[in-house]
């Protein structure tokens, strides 16, 4: 794994913690309460591995398994200039891709902020304002679209029916954007009208979703790549199937034998047959804005981490093991202790627990903590993150499983995303978790690499499968 993986967890045995019998009672419960045992670990996996099957056989499934229309794999020989734009959160970003052989790129890229009125106005308004970014852009770059039409990958990160490549139907918008006349029409014919009413010569050549972004970036410096993967503020990961596997198929005869699914798996075990979910856990789903769904994200993600660390804390609080029994205005406050303090405290080496004191007191308001109560919280953090890892481990095995990657070469499963890049270790964590489900050597069969540029790179080289007819 890179450097920018490498910060280890300063961990804490429980027989350290200097609280009293009853703080130390509760920290052995807690690990109870949060380990995933190997046993379970298996179970879960199991259970993955029939939800994945349920998602390729029909539509509507808990896990929802999406073709994406992506076939083929890239060599990283390929070479030619392409366009990308992601829209998806506050920033409009376009780039240029110059895919220069042996897995080389270099781009150039530019952002531009989405207006507020933009994201609640008219679709045709939004696409004229991506059709003009893209102008100014080419202009910028001193590339001429007249001479020849450029293809552009469209990384639109909201759920989309795809009926082709570049084609598809806007389910719902998310992530406050609500334009009108969108919803059940096509975003890339959208913006393919406009991008023609501007004369620019740019053809939207495929719609991409973040994790097959990221899985594509990587497959093309790295041809074992097989999975891509998402930790950040939500979680997803997309993987190459066969196409013989995927019954629910209606699309015809395709180029390949295969296909990259989009698994939505932040959905997974919505109906909580086997997850580990704790009453901590229930707290935050019910003061969620989507209560009942994607429990497996919930568990996971960047958007929620700190929320469980929150909520078991006050249950500590109000049970008079924590902070003397009190809590603050701040830490009152939903979502306030950040998913970022936890990787900060799990780092935290120091004997008297400076960092976590500073968090704790200076960023949170807690009046005076004692070592004792950092000691706790510190252990909170540990067990919730590695709760987490390993259930992120349990989705990798499943897709190993099922696509019998143990009796292949080794293969990479391309990572991204904030808890990925910044949570000490999680990476590790996953990959000792699979060392108890297959074995000391499985980390000769898989390995993790960052892989950064999803929406950028990823969405480029999907352009140019689809311009070489994939
Ligand atoms: P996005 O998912 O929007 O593409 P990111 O990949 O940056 O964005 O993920 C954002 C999430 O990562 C947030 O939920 C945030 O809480 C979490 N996060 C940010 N910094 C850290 C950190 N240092 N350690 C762990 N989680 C972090
Ligand atoms: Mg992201």
């Amino acid at each position: 794994m890179s450097a920018w993986l490498s910060r280890k967890v300063s961990s804490l045995a429980l027989n350290e913690i200097v609280g009293n019998d009853e703080q130390k009672q509760a920290m052995k419960d807690l690990q109870n309460e949060f380990e995933v045992t190997t046993d379970k670990l298996r179970t879960i996996v199991n259970q993955f591995i029939a939800e994945m099957k349920k998602g390729l056989e029909h539509n509507g499934a808990t896990v929802a398994m999406i073709p994406s229309y992506v076939t083929g794999r890239p060599t990283g020989m390929e070479t030619g200039t392409y366009l990308a734009i992601d829209l998806g959160g506050t920033n409009l970003r376009v780039c240029q891709v110059s895919l220069n052989g042996n897995g080389e790129v270099s781009i150039q890229q530019q952002k531009y902020r989405v207006p507020e009125p933009l994201k609640v106005g008219e679709m045709r308004a939004l696409c004229d304002f991506i059709s003009d970014c893209i102008d100014s852009f080419l202009t910028e770059m001193g590339t001429d679209p007249m001479e020849q039409v450029l293809q552009l990958g469209f990384t639109f990160s909201f759920p989309v029916n795809l009926t082709a490549i570049n084609r598809g139907n806007l389910m719902q918008w998310t992530k406050g954007f609500a334009c009108a006349g969108a919803i059940g029409k096509d975003p890339a014919l959208m913006l393919q009208d406009s991008l023609r009413r501007k004369n620019l010569k740019v053809r939207v050549a495929a719609i991409v979703n973040d994790t097959v972004g990221t899985l594509m970036a990587h497959a093309y410096r790295d041809r074992s790549t097989f999975m891509g993967i998402i930790f950040g503020t939500g979680t997803n990961a997309a993987y190459y199937e066969r196409m013989d596997r995927i019954p629910k198929w209606e699309g015809g005869q395709t180029k390949g034998d295969e296909m990259v699914i989009n698994m939505e798996w932040g959905a997974f075990d919505d109906e909580r047959r086997v997850l580990p979910v704790t009453v901590h856990d229930n707290k935050l789903d019910r003061e969620s804005i989507n209560p009942r769904f994607h429990i497996y994200e919930k568990l996971i993600s960047g958007m929620y981490l700190g929320e469980i660390v929150r909520n078991v804390a006050l249950s500590l609080i109000d049970r008079f093991l924590l902070f003397n029994g009190f809590s603050s205005a701040e830490f009152n406050k939903q979502w306030s202790f950040e998913t970022a303090y936890m990787s900060t405290i799990e780092i935290d080496a120091s004997s008297d627990l400076d960092e976590t004191k500073r968090v704790l007191e200076s960023i949170l308001g807690i009046t005076k903590t004692t070592l004792a109560d950092r000691q706790m919280v510190k252990t909170i953090c540990h067990l919730v993150g590695v709760r987490a890892a390993r259930l992120s481990a349990a989705g990798v095995a499943a897709v190993m499983s099922h696509c019998d990657l143990l009796q292949k070469d080794c293969c990479t499963a391309a990572v991204d995303g904030s808890v990925v890049e910044f949570y000490p270790n999680f990476s590790e964590t996953m990959t000792k978790a699979l060392k108890e489900l297959f074995g000391e050597d499985v980390d000769k069969k898989i390995k993790f690499a960052p892989s950064r540029d999803g929406s950028g790179l990823g969405a480029a080289v999907i352009a140019m499968q689809v311009s070489k007819g994939m």
